[in-house]
């Protein structure tokens, strides 16, 4: 891990301004958290996160005159919010706990403010600070050596760390996914140990935490370990039966492992992720021996409504929520297919996956895990099949809906003549016309019809 890389972080030329109207204020100023984190990996953080000694009202003073834009919806917390040109900086103000030691002598020196705030962070590779303007690295617990190992620890032991925000042991797992990290093995306990702490916290933050795990690079090592240390029984208890759901189509795997491969297939789409996460769901309840086969009837309908119920809880939006269980309602209908379909069942299917066609294409292709190549084939060639069809219902039905802008009445009406293969002729024409795009308005059909007309002698 280079720390050569910091370099283009701390000579930006916000991040100089800014470091040098709080040194201007006499207040000091990091950059902290993800910000360096990210830099540190040759990435650029989308928003820049620092810390300052300046309190929160000083802060805005500071700013004020500078950023183009501020908000204080997290001056609770001590952070003011800004803009400044395309970037949005948050900038907290150093926890000041005032903590008292054995010596009952409060501890204030403010080099140890930086040390405390820093302590207090979730993880090591996120307790790391830049001091400015220098662009010292300041890293008293080692985040550097983890980074380069991808290694997840607390700051202080991870049984403290959890106990004071739940939350952590989410991000922990979230992480795994978004940036290749692993947990050290203390932390992975802690996390089977104290995952019932988890209930202390808001449905909104696991949300959004759930959902950058599952839109992450890596969410079934994520996955893996929310069941393992049984941190999803908190939030997704269905996850875990799953797990103990064997079905004989994948080959002895559990329907949790064919889950897992589904939602990798799939592109890092919330909407996407989470339906094939959830498009199995039903199997566990459904499951049933009928004449010595395994079988899941209605498990799409039914998974539909269990994951209605699981998102409502999350607090996911509406709008998440009615796409993700559509996708999962109709996951299986394309199986029906092959029995074969009327054109007015192809367009119920076309209404009824509405602008999701192509997410629920997505879906049910990366369904397909089979490991039987014959039956690869097969169903691929049902799903090109139902497509093309689609398409061709689609362009057919386009154009049956362009006529000419006028109609035979008005022909008949505009050149004085009555029914004939003339009037015939002449919408051809306009028809034509209209395709090609050459006419467009009545004003433009009936000039096409006066220079048609006389061509052909009528005028
Ligand atoms: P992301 O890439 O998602 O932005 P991040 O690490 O920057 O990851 P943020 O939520 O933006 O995450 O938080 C910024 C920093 O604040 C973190 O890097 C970490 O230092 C600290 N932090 C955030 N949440 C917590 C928490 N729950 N407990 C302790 N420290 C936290
Ligand atoms: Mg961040």
């Amino acid at each position: 891990m280079d720390t050569d890389n910091l370099t283009p972080l701390y000579i930006h030329p916000i991040v100089q301004e800014l470091s040098r109207i709080f040194a201007d204020a006499g207040k000091k100023l990091y950059l902290v958290g993800g910000t360096v984190r990210d830099a540190l990996l040759g990435r650029f953080h989308e928003d820049l996160d620092f810390a300052t000694d300046a309190k929160p009202d000083e802060t805005i003073q500071i700013v004020k005159p500078w950023a183009d834009n501020l908000w204080l919806v997290g001056i609770k917390f001590g952070t003011v919010g800004l803009s400044k040109g395309h970037l949005k900086i948050e900038i907290t103000t150093l926890r000041s706990e005032v903590y008292v030691d054995k010596t009952r002598r409060p501890r204030v020196a403010f080099d140890t403010d930086i040390y405390f705030d820093l302590s207090r962070r979730d993880f090591t590779v996120n307790a790391m600070a830049v001091e400015l303007p220098q662009g010292r690295l300041i890293d008293p617990f080692n985040g550097q050596a983890d980074l380069t190992n991808r290694l997840l620890r607390t700051p202080v032991t991870p049984e403290q760390s959890f106990i004071d925000d739940p939350l952590r042991m989410m991000r922990a797992i979230r992480f795994v996914s978004t940036m290749g990290m692993h947990l050290s093995p203390e932390v992975e306990e802690a996390i089977s140990v104290y995952k019932g702490e988890l209930a202390r916290v808001s449905s909104e933050r696991i949300r959004d935490e759930f959902s950058k795990m599952l839109t992450g690079a890596e969410p079934a090592k994520s996955l893996r370990l929310l069941v393992h240390t049984g941190l999803s029984d908190l939030f997704v208890p269905e996850l875990m039966n799953l797990k103990i759901t064997q079905d004989p189509e994948y080959h002895h795997k559990d329907v949790f492992e064919h889950t897992l491969t589904v939602v990798e297939r799939v592109e890092p789409d919330l909407v996407l992720r989470l339906a094939a996460l959830f498009h199995d769901i039903g199997k566990p309840e459904t499951k049933e021996i009928i004449e010595g086969k395994v079988t899941f009837y209605n498990h799409d309908s039914i998974g539909a409504s269990i994951t209605r119920r699981r998102l409502r809880t999350l607090k996911y939006p509406k709008a998440i929520i009615e796409d993700v269980t559509k996708l999962i309602y109709l996951h299986m209908r394309v199986y029906t297919y092959r029995m074969g379909w009327t054109d007015r069942a192809v367009r119920k299917y076309i209404r009824d996956a509405g602008t999701l066609r192509d997410k629920l294409n997505a879906l049910i292709r990366a369904d397909c895990t089979t490991k039987n190549p014959r039956k690869m084939r097969q169903s691929l060639q049902v799903f090109d099949e139902l497509e093309e069809r689609i398409i061709r219902l689609e362009e057919a039905e386009e154009a049956a809906k362009i006529r000419p802008p006028i109609n035979g009445h008005e022909v008949m009406e505009y050149l004085g003549i009555g029914p004939g293969p003339l009037v015939g002729e002449a919408l051809h024409l306009l028809l034509d016309a209209k395709l090609e795009g050459e006419i467009e308005t009545k004003e433009d059909a009936y000039a096409l019809l006066d220079k048609w007309a006389k061509e052909k002698g009528l005028r």
